[in-house]
């Protein structure tokens, strides 16, 4: 299962979002502060290198 991360644009605050490709287009809100507006940062499957190749 991939994972998102994201990046709130108003607190700063980043957070993981685990789920399909849909679930990455809809709009998430900051668990901080509950801002919409946050953008995706690198998700960590292309940050990661292949573990079991
Ligand atoms: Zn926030």
């Amino acid at each position: 299962m991939p994972i998102y991360e994201f990046k709130c644009s108003k607190c700063g605050d980043l957070f993981e979002v685990m789920g399909s490709y849909a679930e990455r287009q809809k709009e998430h809100a900051c668990p901080k502060c509950g801002s919409t507006d946050v953008k995706q940062a690198i998700s960590l499957f292309s940050a990661a290198p292949p573990k079991s190749f």
